[in-house]
């Protein structure tokens, strides 16, 4: 950040960054696996695509941003990373209530990679609670604007835990299903899928199953996704950055088919993981 690479402990924007006073900021996440990149071409495409809807400038093109991306993990060492680019709008030098006056702000850090499911909700499936609380409407803020505007998500996290689930799913405000805190939401019908088409962030994760799906010729399909066919379905699970694609076996306390991790989801979840090697979809961090 400011031209610098700092260790984490030393990285700090300022109280008066409008990103942090009113969240108006923009971020994209991607992860590095075993020394690579995955996909990073196409988070690029989003993070660039966030700040042009903004009206944010950074004094970087997509090149210095990879080169920047690539030195915060060299740096840091770790082989296996949650690697985020930020631009905040940062703050107006004269105190101006116009967010054009403001210097925008970039930032990027590397750490350990994490994900939304422990490695014993990976073997048994996440236990999932739908929320309460309503998504904020796309017509609000544009979900494909990767934002901090987390507070339906992490109200959504609170109602789950009051009911003893681990994480929640967001429903729109036609009430079909949305998505949850960090994660796209998949079912699995009748050795078809489906997931929400509108009101979501597009996440990259969601495009790689997509992408998946065409080479193993497994119907893929975005829709309405109602509640009703959450229940009813053979198979859930969601999609993350962090973690990946991430089974869901009980919803609100009942198991989803026979509560037990489905085929399918195991047959994308081993070709995601594979795809990590593939030079088409990863590219090797430039260690020194
Ligand atoms: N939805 C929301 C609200 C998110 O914050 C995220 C990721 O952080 C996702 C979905 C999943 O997107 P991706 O697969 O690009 O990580």
């Amino acid at each position: 950040m400011d031209s610098q690479y700092l260790p984490m402990s030393e990285a700090k924007i300022s109280v008066l960054d409008w990103g942090f006073l009113h969240s108006d900021a923009t971020y994209d996440t991607v992860h590095v696996w075993g020394g690579r990149f995955f996909r990073l071409d196409l988070h690029l495409d989003r993070f660039f695509g966030g700040l042009e809807k903004l009206r944010m400038t950074i004094p970087f093109n997509r090149d210095g941003v990879a080169e920047i991306l690539h030195n915060c993990v060299a740096l840091s060492g770790h082989r296996s990373s949650y690697v985020e680019m930020i631009c905040t709008r940062g703050a107006s030098p004269t105190f101006s209530r116009d967010p054009r006056d403001a210097v925008n702000r970039f930032m990027a850090f590397a750490i350990p990679y994490g994900s939304v499911a422990n490695p014993e909700q990976m073997q048994r499936g996440l236990h999932v609670a739908i929320s309460r609380t309503v998504r904020i409407p796309a017509a609000s803020v544009d979900p494909s604007i990767k934002n901090y505007h987390w507070l339906d998500l992490v109200r959504g996290l609170y109602d789950a835990y009051d009911r003893s689930a681990e994480t929640a799913l967001i429903l729109d405000m036609a009430g079909n299903v949305a998505e949850g805190p960090g994660f796209n939401v998949f079912v699995v019908s009748n050795g078809a899928l489906m997931t929400p088409a509108s009101g979501v962030l597009p996440g990259i994760t969601r495009r790689t199953v997509f992408d998946l799906c065409a080479e193993i010729d497994i119907p893929a399909v975005a829709g309405e996704v109602t509640v009703d066919a959450l229940r009813s379905a053979d198979e859930v699970f969601i999609t993350s950055t962090a973690g990946g694609i991430m089974p869901v076996t009980v919803l609100d306390g009942r198991p989803i088919a026979d509560g037990k991790v489905g085929p399918v989801t195991r047959q994308l979840t081993e070709l995601y993981w594979r795809k990590h090697e593939d030079p088409n979809w990863s590219t090797p961090v430039r260690y020194p």
